[in-house]
């Protein structure tokens, strides 16, 4: 019997279990969530600097809209979506892979192109079952724009040079763009049947992801990471030379005004990028400074889309920037600075009366914009000056504000420099307010 039994005991008086994330998906600590801030700010004002408005979108989304707006013969649609059955209707649901396909559905069910083109920004988590390594994750986080119903090539070269100064913002360094034309669809047409010629020539030399692609979507094998096949995929025939004149002035447009803007670039005729809507231009920005998952943003054109997705014909282009990648990349640099203070004031006190005023002040700064940090303990009681120091100092506020009993009874503060020469000084409580204030804004100065 299992009362019996000393182990089943033993388990039944041992800690509850702890429990674990989920593989892939990370946590978001507050030491790392300045950095975060940091390039959240920057892509908010990035947006508003180009006139980019922001949409937000459901994380699930009926899979169909994936399957239609990213296309079944994809990595992410044949095998990285998380998609799974609605219990209490039976729906098929999938949490967003990527925003571009969610962000035409809501404009076309919303009608938000009725009124003319519009300029789109989203940004948030994104999930795609990979193998979690360095750079790649099962929950990660897009910043991404999307320009629709503009036609001319004037709009791909403004959403690359907002990335380009979207790297410039952050501080970032070393990111290449590389740029390519998928050209229209008979264009690609007529490239498809030479490349599939060609592969089928070397048959031997494919490997089993290759082999399957070249009778669904032969042109994702350029893409291919197989180290043995980049001879073979370099010698592959380029799409560039199967553009018409339409094409090659877009491209040139493009290249054009990237020049005009001083922007370098490489022309990369294999890049294909992973959906095979694309049409024109299609670019990525890469960095050496990531391993394998160098590639930071990328995007292009996609003319079809909309369309296929049940919409007017419409033309669009957008791209889609990973932040972990980012973020990882500015720790490579070193940017993004220390962590920054808790706060500016860490206000001491002695509990009892002296809560009083040490709230009703910390109210005040909070309202004159000062970030006030009130000294609370996990057990409610209230600990020496001298422990309650260490924290402030700790915290990294520049001052910390003491009301003790005595100086409860003088109606008095102590406001104590934190940073700077230490000196403490002794303050009416009708004065502490302008006092603090008065230091914050010439200490500010010093800065
Ligand atoms: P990769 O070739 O690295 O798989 P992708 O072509 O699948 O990238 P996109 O769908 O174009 O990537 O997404 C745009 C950006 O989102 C990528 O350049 C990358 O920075 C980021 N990204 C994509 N998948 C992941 C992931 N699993 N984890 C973290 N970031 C990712
Ligand atoms: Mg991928």
């Amino acid at each position: 019997m299992s009362e019996t039994n000393p182990s089943s005991k033993k388990t039944a008086s041992s800690k509850v279990l702890k429990l674990a994330g989920v593989k892939g998906m990370n946590d978001l600590l507050p030491q790392d969530a300045y950095r975060w801030e940091f390039v959240e700010r920057t892509v908010l004002s990035l947006a508003k600097s180009y006139g980019y408005q922001n949409i937000r979108t459901p994380i699930v989304e009926h899979t169909e809209v994936f399957q239609r707006g990213i296309g079944e013969v994809t990595d992410i649609v044949e095998k990285e979506m998380y998609s799974f059955e609605d219990r209490l209707n039976g729906e098929q649901l999938t949490l967003r892979p990527e925003g571009t396909a969610a962000v035409v559905r809501a404009v076309i069910e919303q009608n938000l192109l009725y009124e003319g083109p519009k300029r789109l920004f989203y940004i948030g988590p994104m999930f795609r079952h990979e193998r979690p390594q360095r750079g790649r994750y099962r929950q990660f986080h897009q910043f991404g724009v999307e320009a629709l119903g503009f036609a001319g090539p004037d709009v791909d070269a403004e959403i690359i040079l907002m990335c380009a100064r979207l790297w410039d913002d952050l501080g970032l360094q070393g990111l290449r763009l590389e740029l390519n034309s998928l050209g229209n669809e008979q264009e690609r047409k007529l490239h498809r049947a030479a490349l599939v010629t060609y592969f089928e020539s070397h048959q031997a030399a494919l490997d089993e992801d290759s082999k399957r692609r070249l009778l669904t979507n032969p042109l994702r094998i350029l893409d291919t990471k197989n180290p043995m096949m980049q001879d073979l995929v370099t010698a592959a025939p380029k799409l560039i030379d199967y553009l018409g004149k339409e094409s090659l002035d877009h491209f040139e447009m493009v290249q054009f005004l990237l020049k005009a803007n001083n922007l370098p670039f490489r022309i990369n005729p294999r890049l294909v990028r992973g959906l095979d809507y694309y049409n024109f231009t299609v670019f990525e920005w890469v960095t050496d400074q990531l391993g394998s998952q160098g590639t930071v943003a990328g995007g292009g054109r996609y003319d079809p889309l909309i369309e296929r997705m049940g919409g007017k014909a419409t033309p669009a282009c957008g791209w889609a920037m990973g932040i972990e990648r980012v973020i990882e990349l500015m720790k490579e640099q070193g940017l993004g600075g220390d962590e920054p203070a808790v706060c500016d004031v860490y206000m001491v006190h002695a509990g009892g009366q002296t809560l009083e005023p040490s709230f009703v002040l910390a109210e005040q700064l909070r309202s004159a914009g000062v970030d006030v940090l009130v000294h609370a303990s996990p057990d409610g009681l209230v600990p020496s000056f001298k422990s309650q120091m260490k924290k402030a100092d700790a915290s990294g506020a520049l001052y910390a504000v003491i009301i003790g009993e005595d100086e409860l009874v003088q109606k008095q503060a102590q406001i104590k420099d934190l940073r700077g020469t230490g000196a403490q000084s002794t303050v009416s409580f009708d004065m502490v307010f302008d006092q603090v204030i008065e230091r914050l804004v010439s200490g500010s100065d010093e800065r």
